[in-house]
C-alpha cells in the first residue's frame, strides 16, 4: 500500500493500564489490528535485560523470570505522586522498584548491565504507545502521525497532561484526548445512530484492569453527548487478583509455614496462577477451580482451590463500590435509573459473573448489552474520533459529534483553605469560566501567586494540587489593581489558566507563569531523544536476533546434510570432524543466551559455508583450512 493513500490515517488508541488496543478506520467501518503475535489486545508491559528491550507479549511472557525489570501498571503511577496513598500501596505489591524523584514525583527504578535506570510514569505506557503505533504503521504499510488516545473518564487534569506528553515522547501527534466509556459509547452508537429518531440514553460501565469508570451518555443520532461521569482510577481487575493473592498467602503462611511476600517470583507466579483462575470463575458452567504453582517457593508445590463463593465474597466490597459509583452517577445526572435505555458493559472485569449479576439487579433486571467487544470497543470508538477529527470516513461519519464533560471540579484555595470552585464536575468541555474581582491585599503588591486544586472535598488541601500560578500586576495600592482570571478547559479535559487586567477596561492580556509541577519542554525533548535511541537500539537488537536465526537455520541444515547417508558416507572422517568442528564452534555462539554482534554471526556463517562447501563439493579429498 502506497504512502499516499495513508497519507491522512490516523489511528485510535486504547492505553489501558494492563491491556492496549489500536484501530484504525478503513473501508466504513473501524479494524482492530493484529499484533505481531496475532493478537487483537497487546499486554501494557516493558521489560529490562541487559541486551534489550521488549514492549507487550515478549515483555509479559518473560515476566516470572526477570520481575523487578518487567514493568506493568504504569498507568496507576501516571500523574500522581509517590506520597499518593494508592501509589505506596501499589509499591507494596509491585515486583519492581518505584522510588521518589523530584517535586515527590514517583520513578521507576530498573537494573541493566549492574547500573541503575531511573523513569519518570509517563516513559513507560509512551513505550506502549511506540509500540502500537509500530502495530499500526506495520499493518498499514506506511507512517502514522496521528492519534486519538483515550483515558479513564475520571483521570484528573495532571493524568490527563502526563497521557498526553506520553504520546508526544513516543513520536505522537495527539490529537485529542478522548475518554474511555465516551469511546466505547461511540463505538456502540455508531451502528444504531441512524435506527432511532429520539435521543436514548446509555450508560457505559467500563470495568477493566486497573481503572473503573461509568458514564452517562446521551445519543441522538450521531450527537454524542457525555451527560456525567463518575469512577475510580484505581479498581480493577488487578485489585481483584490482589484478593486472591493475599487470600493464597495467607493460606501458605498456615499449610507450609512460610511467607513469600518479599519474594517477588514467587509473588508473580502466584499472581499469574490466580489471574488465569479468576478467568475459569467466570465461566458460568464453574464453581470452583485449582491454583497450582510448581516449586513456588523454598521447593514447595503449591496446590489449592477456589470456589467461586470464595472468590466472590473476597471482593465483595469491591463489586459494591462499583455499584456505589454507578448509583452516585445517577444522581449526579439527576436521572432515574428507568430512564436508562441501555446498559454496556466495557473492559475484561465485566465478564465476571457476579458483577453482571448484580448490575442486572441494580436496572431492576434490564437485560446486559452484550453486543460491542468488551475489549476492543474503546479502541474502536478512538478510531472513529480520529476519523472524523482527520476528516476520514466520507459520509459514514457524517454528522457525529462529542460532546464530552469534566470529570472533576476545578478551583482555587481561598482564605482559611476553602475550596473555591470555578468549574464544577460534569461541565460540558471545552468550557471556559472567569473569576472576577481578584485584587491585591497590600500596598506595592507586585506579584500574585496562587494554587489550583481539582476535586471535590470542601478544603482545597484534601483535593489534588495541580499547580501553582505566578502573576506579575502593576506596583499600587492594595485593592486597587483589578483583575480576573480565566480557568479554560480544552477538549482534551486538560486545563489552561490565563488572567485578564479589568482596571482599566481594557483587556490587558497577563502573563500567568506556571509551576514546575509538569514535564518541561527539555524534559519531553530528552525523552523523544531517548525513545528514539530505544528504537534504534530495538532495530540493532532485532538485527542481531535475526542474524542469530538465520546462522541457527543454517547450523540445522548442514547439520541434516552431513547426516544424510549420500552425503555423510562420501565424507572422510577428518572431514567430516572438520565440518563438526565447524558446526560446534558455530552452536557455541548460538547457544549464548546473550546477544553477539551482526557480523559475528555472519563471520560463523561465511566459515561454515567456506568448509562445507569445500568439502562438499571434493568429498573425498581432505581439506586443510
Ligand atoms: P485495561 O483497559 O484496564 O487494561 P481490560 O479492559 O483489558 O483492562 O481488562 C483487563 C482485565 O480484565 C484484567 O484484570 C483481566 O484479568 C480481566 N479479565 C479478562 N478476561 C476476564 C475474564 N474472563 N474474567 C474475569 N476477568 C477477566
Ligand atoms: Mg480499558
Amino acid at each position: 500500500m502506497g504512502d499516499k493513500l495513508h497519507q491522512k490515517l490516523a489511528i485510535g488508541i486504547d492505553l489501558g493500564t494492563t491491556y492496549s488496543c489500536v484501530a484504525v478506520w478503513q473501508h466504513g467501518r473501524a479494524e482492530i489490528i493484529v499484533n505481531d503475535q496475532g493478537n487483537r489486545t497487546t499486554p501494557s508491559y516493558v521489560a529490562f535485560t541487559d541486551t534489550q528491550r521488549m514492549v507487550g507479549d515478549a515483555a509479559k511472557n518473560q515476566a516470572a523470570h526477570n520481575p523487578t525489570n518487567t514493568i506493568f501498571d504504569a498507568k496507576r503511577l501516571i500523574g500522581r505522586r509517590f506520597s499518593d496513598t494508592h501509589v505506596q500501596s501499589d509499591i507494596n505489591l509491585w515486583p519492581f522498584k518505584v522510588i521518589c524523584g523530584e517535586n515527590d514525583r514517583p520513578k521507576i527504578a530498573v537494573n541493566l548491565k549492574s547500573q541503575e535506570r531511573q523513569f519518570l510514569p509517563e516513559e513507560i505506557p509512551s513505550m506502549v504507545l511506540a509500540k502500537m503505533l509500530e502495530i499500526a504503521e506495520k499493518y498499514l504499510g506506511s507512517t502514522v502521525k496521528d492519534a486519538v488516545v483515550t483515558v479513564p473518564a475520571y483521570f484528573n487534569d495532571s493524568q490527563r497532561q502526563a497521557t498526553k506528553d506520553a504520546g508526544t515522547i513516543a513520536g505522537l501527534n495527539v490529537m485529542q484526548i478522548i475518554n474511555e466509556p465516551t469511546a466505547a459509547a461511540i463505538a456502540y452508537g455508531l451502528d444504531k445512530k441512524d435506527s432511532y429518531d429520539y435521543e436514548r440514553n446509555i450508560f457505559v460501565f467500563d470495568l477493566g484492569g486497573g481503572t473503573f469508570d461509568v458514564s452517562l451518555v446521551a445519543i441522538n443520532k450521531g450527537d454524542f453527548k457525555v451527560k456525567a461521569v463518575d469512577g475510580d482510577t484505581h479498581l480493577g481487575g488487578e485489585d481483584i487478583d490482589n484478593r486472591m493473592v493475599n487470600y493464597f498467602v495467607e493460606e501458605l503462611k498456615k499449610q507450609h509455614k512460610k511467607d513469600i511476600s518479599d519474594s517477588p517470583k514467587a509473588l508473580r507466579r502466584l499472581r499469574t496462577s490466580c489471574e488465569g483462575a479468576k478467568r475459569v470463575l467466570s465461566s458460568t458452567s464453574v464453581v470452583d477451580t485449582i491454583v497450582e504453582v510448581d516449586a513456588l517457593y523454598e521447593g514447595i508445590d503449591f496446590y489449592s482451590t477456589i470456589t467461586r463463593a470464595r472468590f466472590e465474597e473476597l471482593n465483595k466490597d469491591l463489586f459494591a463500590k462499583c455499584l456505589e459509583i454507578a448509583e452516585k452517577c445517577l444522581s449526579d445526572a439527576k436521572m432515574d435509573k428507568r430512564c436508562i435505555d441501555e446498559v454496556v458493559l466495557v473492559g475484561g472485569s465485566t465478564r465476571i459473573p457476579k458483577i453482571q449479576q448484580l448490575l442486572q439487579n441494580f436496572f431492576n433486571g434490564k437485560d446486559l448489552c452484550r453486543s460491542i467487544n468488551p475489549d476492543e470497543a474503546v479502541a474502536y470508538g478512538a478510531a472513529v474520533q480520529a476519523a472524523v477529527l482527520s476528516g476520514q470516513g466520507n459520509g459514514d461519519l457524517q454528522g457525529i459529534v462529542l460532546r464530552d464533560v469534566t470529570p472533576l471540579s476545578l478551583g482555587f484555595s481561598k482564605h482559611g483553605g476553602l475550596m473555591v470552585v470555578v468549574i464544577p464536575r460534569n461541565t460540558s468541555i471545552p468550557t471556559t469560566m472567569w473569576v472576577d474581582n481578584y485584587t491585591s491585599v497590600y500596598d506595592n503588591q507586585t506579584s500574585v501567586s496562587f494554587n489550583v486544586y481539582q476535586g471535590e472535598r470542601a478544603m482545597a488541601k484534601d483535593n489534588n494540587l495541580l499547580d501553582t500560578f505566578y502573576l506579575t500586576i502593576p506596583p499600587e495600592p492594595k485593592g486597587v489593581p483589578r483583575f480576573r482570571i480565566c480557568f479554560s478547559i480544552d477538549v482534551n479535559g486538560i486545563l489552561s489558566v490565563s488572567a485578564e487586567e479589568t482596571e482599566s477596561g481594557s483587556k490587558n492580556q497577563m502573563t500567568i507563569i506556571k509551576g514546575k509541577d509538569r514535564l518541561s519542554k527539555e524534559d519531553i525533548e530528552r525523552m523523544v531523544q531517548e525513545a528514539e535511541k530505544y528504537k534504534a537500539d530495538d532495530e540493532r537488537c532485532k538485527k542481531k536476533a535475526e542474524a542469530k536465526n538465520a546462522l541457527e537455520d543454517y547450523i540445522y541444515k548442514i547439520r541434516a546434510a552431513v547426516n544424510i547417508d549420500a552425503i555423510g558416507s562420501g565424507l572422510s572422517a577428518a572431514n567430516k570432524k572438520k565440518i563438526e568442528d565447524a558446526i560446534e564452534r558455530a552452536s557455541k555462539l548460538v547457544d549464548d543466551q546473550r546477544l553477539a554482534e551482526v557480523d559475528e554471526y555472519e563471520h560463523e556463517m561465511r566459515e561454515l559455508e567456506r568448509v562445507f562447501n569445500l568439502i562438499i563439493l571434493k568429498p573425498s579429498q581432505d581439506f586443510d583450512g
